[in-house]
């Protein structure tokens, strides 16, 4: 089996969502999210890539990693995860005992859809002995079937630590593990050919543009998107600045934008990455390197959907415990690995 034949994601389209969100919320609606929050005992996150007045609002932003750790340490009795679902599964994952909460449970993604569970029990079907590395964008109940996650930032690491006698089977993102296969050699290594329409969609073409109107500009480059294998073959044959390309997960960025002297940095990422890497940053213009590069899942944790959830308890995120129990035990060996930040 290689490229799915799964149907596309049910999810809604973009002109559902704001019909979906319902009426706009009021002025002032940030002070009532702090205050329901204080009074739900609620920690509130948001990823990198949702609504800037949403990562305004948020206790804290960052990577569906760093975040998952962060929900398991809080004293919160209620984490609210303003992300998309499979990453409110994984703080689950790592919180089972507190309430984990998201605006919408109907928050997908087009990358962790192209596999569900019983897909991949036929694909490690037709290989019977191999060790299976999920990226941690995939549902609990794929993760349940890994023998361990990876993250976009530790991926190498976990590939390199991997048993060298057994095939392996990665998956979902054909980008990522185009990248870690690259950079590992590991020539047995089978890749399920899933990708996120979003990062999919930002191509070496763009990059070529982008490059040619801001030379000297530093390229920072999600290995999920379309351009990231080209790009790295461009740094190879001296046609994209080596020194100046940087291949890294958000948290990757976010913790390099600080450290920027140039005027410009072009970013190929989800463009909501681009208000957490300004307020890093204020002396480097961060442009994308595709504008269109948003995510429509990501944009469904609106104000209004933020207050609902914070008003009514909803929607509840839980994950069954034949499947919890396994999942976590993927998600906690690539802890264990080390270099556990990252994450989409
Ligand atoms: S940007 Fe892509 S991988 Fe991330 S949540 Fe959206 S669809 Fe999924």
């Amino acid at each position: 089996m290689t490229l799915v034949d799964l149907p596309a994601p049910s999810l809604p389209a973009p002109a559902d969502v704001a019909a979906f969100a319902g009426p706009g919320a009021a002025p002032g609606w940030q002070d009532e999210v702090r205050a329901l929050a204080q009074q739900r005992n609620a920690i509130v996150l948001a990823h990198n890539y949702v609504l800037p007045e949403i990562q305004d609002v948020a206790d804290h932003v960052g990577d569906s990693l760093a975040l998952s750790r962060l929900a398991a340490s809080t004293e919160a009795s209620t984490i609210v995860f303003c992300g998309v679902h499979f990453m409110a599964e994984t703080a689950k994952l790592l919180s089972p005992g507190r309430t984990v909460l998201v605006p919408t449970a109907a928050a997908g993604c087009s990358l962790a859809d192209t596999i569900d569970a019983p897909a991949l029990r036929g694909w490690k079907a037709e290989h019977p002995d191999a060790y299976v590395v999920a990226y941690v964008n995939t549902s609990a109940a794929v993760k349940a079937e890994a023998d361990i996650c990876c993250t976009s930032s530790n991926a190498v690491d976990i590939v390199a630590v991997a048993p060298r006698d057994r095939p392996l089977l990665f998956l979902p993102d054909a980008f990522l593990g185009a990248h870690v296969k690259r950079l590992t050699g590991r020539e047995d290594m089978h890749i399920w050919l899933g990708e996120c329409h979003v990062h999919a969609g930002i191509s070496p073409t763009d990059v070529r543009k982008q490059v040619a109107a801001y030379p000297d500009a530093e390229l920072l480059i999600h290995p999920e998107c379309g351009c990231a294998t080209s790009a790295l073959w461009l740094t190879g044959t001296g046609d994209l600045p080596a020194e100046r390309t940087h291949i890294l997960s958000t948290g990757g960025m976010a913790a390099l934008a600080p450290r920027l002297t140039g005027a410009t940095a072009l970013v190929a990422t989800e463009v909501g990455m681009l208000h957490q890497l300004a307020r890093a940053n204020s002396r480097t213009t961060f442009l994308p390197m595709n504008p269109k590069a948003s995510c429509r899942y990501m944009k469904m944790s609106t104000p209004q959907l933020l207050l609902r959830c914070l008003r009514e308890g909803r929607d509840e995120v839980t994950v069954p415990d034949d499947v919890a129990v396994p999942a976590r035990r993927a998600v906690q060996k690539m802890i264990a690995v080390g270099a556990p930040g990252g994450g989409e």
